[in-house]
């Protein structure tokens, strides 16, 4: 059990995190950065990333966040594998301790813990991930292009998604578990006067069919069952939407910080500062809306110059 001090405490590894890594260590901060339970984040279950920019051919998560924290490093960012367990953000320093109960004593923390994209648990799901089963329309929807695909959901994340893919699929089929939408009427509106979505109420995913094999996964359809009257449909597909919500990983964080009634961190509108003073949030776990590895990386940089900054103003 160590006890140390550090100027900025990183605690997450996504885009969010590794890019504070950069900025914090090219501002002479020494960052510590914990790189949790899931390196790199959520962009290392993508399969292909095609929208990051400067990456021309796209290239794997695990590729561009690996460069990420390659450069992170390059820069002197203490890397450190583990998670933060414990914070109390009452005073500063503030008093984080790590999961080998080591006490880190930090000036400024940035919390770049990410979200978690929530799953419907089944083992056919779990066996195509990143074969055709994606939890990111905005991400993995450019592979389906003339294809049919199916969203399961009906919040605005899934029909969002359902609206954005049957721009570029021939046929969406939005499952949705209710006979009524819990999404917004505006949402709603759109998803109702696209031709090419065919809303399958009251339904729920029972299995999806493909071929499998040790080098290839392929979808051909999937079978879901009616709720009320247990008859199962197939519906032939490609691609498997899950949109049935995203949890932000922010539980350590209960309690000591203002977050919404969804759990995300709430930060000041325009800046990466949480309502504490030193404590500053950067990507998925204080972002319901856009969830991409560009804007988390963008916000990490901000929240690394706001920590800068405040350090500058308060510690003279
Ligand atoms: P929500 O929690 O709002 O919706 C989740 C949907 O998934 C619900 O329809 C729910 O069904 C369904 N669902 C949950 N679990 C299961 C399951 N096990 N099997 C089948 N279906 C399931 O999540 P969203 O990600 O859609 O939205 C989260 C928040 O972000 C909301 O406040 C939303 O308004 C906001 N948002 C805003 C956007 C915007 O403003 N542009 C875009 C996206 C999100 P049921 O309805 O039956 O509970």
């Amino acid at each position: 059990m160590q006890k140390e001090h550090t100027k900025c405490l990183i605690i997450g590894s996504g885009p969010a995190g590794y890019t504070a890594g950069i900025y914090a260590s090219r501002a002479d901060l020494n960052p510590v950065l914990y790189e949790g339970p899931t390196p790199g984040g959520q962009l290392t279950i993508t399969t292909e990333v095609e929208n990051y920019p400067g990456y021309v051919n796209g290239a794997s998560g695990t590729q561009i966040t690996d460069d990420m924290r390659q450069q992170a490093l390059r820069f002197g960012t203490d890397m450190r594998q583990g998670s933060i367990d414990k914070v109390d953000f009452s005073q500063r320093p503030f008093i984080c301790v790590d999961d080998k109960d080591n006490t880190i004593e930090a000036e400024t923390v940035i919390i770049a813990t990410g979200a978690t994209a929530r799953w419907l648990g089944l083992e056919c799901e779990a066996e195509y991930r990143g074969f055709g089963v994606s939890a990111c329309a905005t991400c993995d929807g450019f592979f389906f292009r003339g294809k049919d695909v199916v969203v399961i959901g009906g919040g605005d994340t899934a029909l969002g998604d359902a609206a954005y893919l049957a721009k570029l699929c021939r046929k969406v089929y939005l499952v949705h578990r209710r006979n009524e939408f819990r999404a917004s009427k505006a949402m709603q509106h759109v998803v109702f006067n696209k031709e090419n979505i065919e809303i399958v109420w009251d339904s729920t995913l029972k299995n999806i069919v493909g071929t499998s094999t040790k080098f290839a996964k392929t979808i051909s359809a999937v079978e879901v069952s009616n709720v009320k009257t247990g008859e199962v449909r197939t519906l032939p597909t490609s691609g498997v939407f899950i949109a049935i919500g995203h949890n932000p990983n922010s539980q350590v964080f209960k309690g000591q910080i203002d977050t919404d009634e969804n759990g995300y961190i709430r930060t000041i509108a325009g800046t990466q500062q949480t309502n504490i003073a030193g404590v500053f949030a950067a990507g998925d776990v204080q972002d319901p809306l856009y969830r991409q590895a560009i804007v988390a990386a963008g916000s990490g940089c901000k929240a690394a110059l706001e920590a800068e900054h405040f350090l500058m103003e308060n510690d003279k």
